[in-house]
């Protein structure tokens, strides 16, 4: 799938839309989710232009890889639920038709401050 510029995110990004932004930095936006499913539900999304995590995982470059993962780290403990000062979250990312993603642009989705659940419903 060709990357859509008009997705709701690509539209976040460009500051079109506006976001309850957690954390930004080079590689990685944060922000609330609108519609949250757990106490603190976060989104963290890339920068560039990737589609999904399968997409992001061929065409980024090592240093964009290492901001997402350093960015949802960065997040969680700005969020009070990361292991060092926390009590843990879900980081889960929906990928494509099966996997339940409605947003083309890659996004982890943190789930924290209580109990999340089970992993699949
Ligand atoms: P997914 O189903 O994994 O693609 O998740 C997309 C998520 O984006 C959902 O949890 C939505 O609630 C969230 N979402 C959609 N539009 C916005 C928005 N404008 N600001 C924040 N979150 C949004």
């Amino acid at each position: 799938m060709s990357y859509d510029d008009n997705n709701i995110f690509a539209k976040i990004l460009r500051g079109e839309i506006p976001c309850k932004k957690i954390f930004e930095d080079k590689y990685v936006l944060s922000f609330h989710d609108i519609n949250p499913q757990k106490k603190i539900h976060a989104l963290v999304i890339p920068k560039g232009k990737y589609t999904d995590l399968d997409d992001f995982s061929q065409k980024a470059s090592p240093e964009e890889m290492v901001g997402l993962l350093k960015g949802i780290n960065l997040v969680a403990k700005k969020l009070g639920i990361s292991v060092d000062g926390g009590k843990g979250y879900r980081a889960l990312a929906n990928i494509s038709e099966h996997g339940g993603q409605e947003v083309p642009h890659l996004h982890f989705h943190l789930f924290g401050g209580e109990k999340v659940g089970k992993m699949v419903e």
